[in-house]
């Protein structure tokens, strides 16, 4: 057969994350016995004053095409909220509505980027980061971090591989999918004014922004240096915050060049992003804190109550998470006594033995690891956990 597959298009993966994902849910549709902390999104359905504002939208014939780049009272919205939280001034040109913070990113790669430039990502990365940078025929320049550095770049690091070699853009994501790693505000300063005295632009994936525990706290790399905001993309969005992973709105602030450029971009890709959710998101962002902070309590305590379980199982370290939703643990001590060579085969085993469907580490970067989610009930975490501690203890 011919085969008419771009080579660009051949180097392309599926993502891990939503393709176990949808494994989890036919296993259980097909009644198997399987407990999956699979999805990294809520289990909470989304807020009612948010689906109302959706239905609303709907039965008031918003349903057509929107301008390219989102509809301006959302835009509004989001600049006007983001110029308060980051302290720097964005206008609502500076802003660009997509289909999903994936988008988001997808389309400030597009625009900062030419054939052949680099991106730099640290390991872990989330799973789309090296796809993406590869679809818009970028390079990923991959710096491996490790639990001993607790899964955090220093300035140092950075310098260092800067002089080995220099990329056009880095992309940085605290709190981090999957590791939960949060940045502290002086390693983050430091990395941010290095970036602009290089002139390397920064795409700041904050999608976990709000969802912080413990006394770990969100800083933007804008609102550390507010010079940065011209050469920096900051990239967030609904999805997380709100349990509105499904509605499909992502936001990006930039400077209006880069703003214009990626709405430009959208105009031709997609169109616009869809009309219903973008008027159900700007309920989100002027009236969601209350339902934001109630959702952000309940991660909270189930994280502490995880945390206590998983540091029982033997055999197995962790960084604690101070973000997210994720614990990420290296399981490689036990790869031998399993009969397995890294973290896929864990989990295949895991899951044929154990009844119990994990994320492999690999497709992060990092092969001695697995992702845990706790965005589930405590129920489902407890069940979770009991399972994962008696197949452990069977090698251990
Ligand atoms: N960045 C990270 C680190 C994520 O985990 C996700 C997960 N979905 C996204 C971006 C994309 O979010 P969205 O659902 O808004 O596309
Ligand atoms: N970001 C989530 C995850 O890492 C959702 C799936 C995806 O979009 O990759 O599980």
């Amino acid at each position: 057969m011919t085969n008419i597959v771009s080579k660009r298009a051949s180097k392309i993966e599926p993502s891990i994350t939503l393709s176990l994902n949808t494994k989890a849910n036919a296993l259980k549709e097909a009644g198997e016995d399987v407990v999956a902390l699979a999805a990294g999104e809520p289990d909470f359905d989304t807020p009612e004053i948010i689906r109302n504002a959706g239905i609303r939208a709907i039965n008031e014939g918003k349903t057509r095409y929107t301008p390219a780049a989102g509809i301006a009272p959302l835009r509004k919205a989001v600049a006007e909220e983001y110029s308060r939280i980051l302290g720097v001034d964005y206008g609502w040109k500076e802003t660009v509505i997509s289909h999903g913070a994936k988008h988001s990113i997808f389309n400030a790669l597009f625009v900062l980027t030419d054939p052949g430039d680099e991106v730099m990502i640290t390991t872990p990365y989330w799973v789309s980061y090296p796809e993406m940078i590869k679809l818009v025929g970028a390079v990923p320049n991959i710096v491996e971090l490790s639990v001993d550095d607790g899964f955090r770049l220093t300035v140092d690091r950075l310098k260092a591989e800067v002089e080995k070699s220099k990329p056009k853009a880095i992309m940085l994501n605290t709190p981090n999918n999957p590791a939960g790693t949060v940045y502290s505000p002086s390693d983050m300063e430091a990395i941010a004014r290095f970036l602009l005295d290089e002139g390397i632009a920064l795409i700041s994936d904050e999608i976990y922004e709000y969802l912080v525990y413990g006394g770990y706290e969100h800083h933007s790399p804008v609102k550390l240096v507010p010079e940065l905001k011209d050469s920096c993309v900051v990239v967030t969005g609904v999805s997380k915050s709100y349990a509105m992973t499904g509605w499909r709105v992502g936001y990006a602030l930039a400077s209006e060049q880069v703003a214009y450029r990626m709405g430009a971009y959208q105009a031709h890709a997609t169109g616009c992003p869809n009309a219903i959710s973008q008027w159900a998101a700007i309920e989100a962002v002027k009236n969601g804190a209350d339902a934001r902070d109630m959702m952000k309590a309940s991660f909270e305590k189930r994280r502490d109550m995880f945390n206590t379980r998983l540091a029982k199982v033997p055999g197995i370290t962790y960084p604690e998470p101070g973000g997210a939703f994720y614990f990420f643990a290296d399981v490689s001590g036990l790869y031998d006594k399993c009969g397995v060579s890294g973290s896929g085969e864990f989990c295949e085993k895991l899951l044929a033995e154990g009844g119990l469907l994990l994320i492999p580490g690999g497709p992060f970067g990092c092969d001695n690891m697995v992702r845990f989610s706790f965005a589930a009930s405590e129920e489902t975490l407890n069940a979770a956990l009991d399972r994962f501690d008696a197949f452990v203890r069977n090698y251990v």
